[in-house]
């Protein structure tokens, strides 16, 4: 197996450089992404589908393209894209058929996942009534793809290096479906964020302020 890939290996570098001569004298000096790419693991999707050289795109990939506030590891790749890559677009790419949407429509118990997948059960609890009312599963978990993609690109907005970023006007965030069918992406219309009003974070009574 690991000679397949060893072999797979030299054959793209060998095509690689055949085509772009200067492409990795150019990426063995550094990187320069104009892009963070934020999406699943999945195998069937990756930013490969943009068809981008090596160097072009800063990728963070995790199961089902999450970005819980907690989690160090986007954070941290988040800040150092904007803060030292500083990227110009972030993208929050989700897919249909994700099997970490379709495992967080389940209640079934699945060990060390049911933690991560719990941020996936949040969006599907807060969306209960417009998933519940689709008659074919197939269509909610669609939907239910859609619905994270929206809520991770309000995570990441709300995010501080992001947040800066996007009021000096150098960064933009959207969010993307890619289409394991067909290949293809498809922009995501993102509602406002309304968050704070759910959630009433600006009560001048905060119990921290006692
Ligand atoms: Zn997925």
């Amino acid at each position: 197996m690991i000679q397949d890939l060893l072999a797979s290996n030299q054959a793209w570098a060998q095509r690689t450089a055949t085509l772009n001569p200067a492409l990795f004298a150019r990426n063995a000096k550094g990187q320069n992404p104009h892009v963070l790419w934020i999406g699943c693991s999945d195998s069937r999707v990756g930013e490969s589908c943009l068809d981008l050289l090596p160097g072009s795109v800063f990728v963070h990939r995790n199961i089902a393209n999450l970005m819980p506030y907690g989690d160090l590891s986007s954070l941290s790749v988040v800040q150092f894209a904007v803060d030292v890559l500083k990227v110009k677009h972030i993208v929050v790419c989700g897919h249909y058929d994700c099997g970490g949407a379709a495992a967080a429509l389940g209640n079934k118990s699945l060990g060390i996942l049911d933690h991560w997948l719990k941020h996936l059960r949040d969006v599907r609890a807060k969306h209960k009534d417009e998933l519940g009312a689709i008659a074919d599963p197939k269509a909610r978990l669609n939907r239910l793809v859609e619905l994270n993609v929206i809520t991770q690109v309000h995570h990441v907005c709300r995010m501080a290096p992001v947040a800066a970023a996007m009021k000096q006007g150098r960064l933009v965030v959207s969010g993307l479906i890619y289409d394991v069918s067909s290949g293809r992406i498809k922009p995501m219309e993102i509602p406002a964020d309304t968050s704070e009003e759910d959630y009433d974070l600006y009560d001048a009574e905060s119990e921290f302020e006692h």
